[in-house]
């Protein structure tokens, strides 16, 4: 299955196998996708927030 990175318009690949929580990470720039809902032929996906984690210093 395939899904555009709504960051940078790659291409992304999701694994038939794939669940609704599983992380997809954008090869071109990185950003994490969570996936929110999928059926057999559609995939929804939000940007996963890094919720709980600080980045800055
Ligand atoms: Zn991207």
């Amino acid at each position: 299955m395939k899904k555009e990175c709504k960051d940078c318009g790659a291409e992304l690949t999701i694994p038939q196998d794939s669940m609704v929580g599983e992380i997809i990470t954008c090869p071109d720039c990185g950003t994490d996708f969570e996936i929110v809902s999928k059926t057999e032929d559609t995939v929804e996906m939000k940007e996963a927030e890094s919720v709980g984690e600080d980045w800055g210093q």
